[in-house]
């Protein structure tokens, strides 16, 4: 009876935001349009009903006391079923609102699968930061089947034609009439002759061996807009696995990798420099340049800047995903302090050190907020 609890990992006392959490990270792994596995989508509909089940308090205690007979239509209630593709997307829909945080920039959920569906193939492009900033075409290469030219995908020796199935007539679906202890009912299944596609091939093509389809290497572009992040990825509709005997094609989903740019630190939008400056720099002030995605960028530093100050360059982040506008960047100052003096600097600092004066007790900014604070 455990059977739930252990498909989402959760002890059989968890409470409800811990069964919604466990469950959320699942999904997000299982999500048929963020995993082409094909055995992603079993798992995402089985962590699903899982789901359904314990996160409603009455469900999960006539599970609890009865097992799956508990909510089953047959233990008085809740009406119990497998959920199917369709149900578990809105589910996750209807409590997570969506992938959230990981978006496919083009193309929405998938629809009812189809069984002669090519398969989704997946690929990764590298992106550096200046791609993210310019945004980019890049052409990726993978091996994917692809539609037979000796048989244009029918997967018939060329000159003859695949037959109607004998077995469901061309239906592609066979009805059987099966009885249960709630009465009579027709169940309709896909026809194992045909494997549903409603025709039977009699003499198979020779190179493709009546697949309709060959393995092949394709060749696709892809055009990635500014702006993107990690959790991006795209979605092209057909580019993926041609399906067997003209069956649709799956998509080519692009993951992207973007390589760390040392320099930067990334805050969504935001572009974080971490600028270090000698105590001469800050105190007399100074001009320096700062690397931007675009080239570099001169700034000055006033005269008596104080550590840490920021200076933020509107306009000079990376892009925002789908709009005209850009992030900022962020230049942080530092002061540096020389680890080692030559005899030089070292009797240069004592001749300043005569004359600098003594500094603040305190950091000044600090004490009068906090005064300020406590009303005094
Ligand atoms: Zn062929
Ligand atoms: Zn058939």
């Amino acid at each position: 009876m455990s059977e739930f609890y252990a498909l989402l990992g959760v002890a059989r006392d968890a409470p409800e935001a811990e069964i919604k959490k466990a469950y959320r990270k699942l999904a997000m792994e299982f999500h048929p349009d963020r995993n082409p596995a094909p055995e992603a989508e079993a798992r995402f509909k089985e962590i699903t009903e899982a789901y359904e089940v314990l996160r409603d308090p009455q469900k999960r205690a006539a599970y609890d006391r009865y097992g799956r007979a508990g909510v089953g239509a047959g233990g008085g209630g809740f009406g119990f079923h497998h959920v199917d593709l369709s149900e578990a997307l809105n589910i996750f829909m209807r409590d997570f609102g969506g992938l959230g945080g990981f978006d496919s920039l083009f193309g929405g959920g998938r629809t009812r699968a189809d069984a002669r569906r090519g398969q989704d193939v997946r690929v990764t492009v590298k992106l550096s930061l200046a791609d993210v900033a310019a945004g980019i075409k890049k052409t990726v290469r993978f091996k994917s089947p692809d539609r037979c030219a000796t048989c244009q995908g029918s997967g018939a020796t060329p000159g003859t034609k695949p037959v109607p199935c004998g077995t469901c007539g061309g239906s592609g679906e066979v009805r059987r009439a099966a009885r249960s202890m709630f009465g009579q009912f027709v169940s309709v299944s896909p026809c194992p002759t045909c494997a549903g596609e409603g025709v039977v091939i009699q003499q198979a093509c020779e190179v493709c061996r009546g697949e309709g389809r060959v393995r092949a290497e394709k060749t696709v572009t892809v055009e990635i807009p500014a702006g993107v992040s990690t959790n991006n990825y795209l979605t092209l509709r057909g580019q993926g696995a041609a399906g067997p005997r003209n069956g649709p094609a799956g998509d080519l989903i692009v993951m992207l990798d973007i390589k760390d740019d040392d320099r930067f630190e990334r805050q969504g939008d935001d572009l974080i420099f971490d600028l270090p400056l000698s105590f001469s720099q800050v105190a007399l002030g100074v001009q320096v340049k700062v690397p931007t995605p675009y080239g570099e960028e001169e700034i000055r530093v006033a005269p008596g800047t104080q550590p840490e100050t920021i200076v933020r360059l509107r306009g000079r982040g990376l892009p925002v995903l789908g709009q005209s506008s850009k992030g900022d960047l962020i230049v942080r100052l530092h002061v540096w302090t020389p680890e080692r003096l030559t005899g030089e600097q070292e009797r240069l600092f004592a001749e300043l050190a005569k004359h600098e004066g003594e500094p603040p007790k305190r950091s000044p900014g600090f004490w009068s907020k906090l005064k300020e604070a406590l009303g005094a």
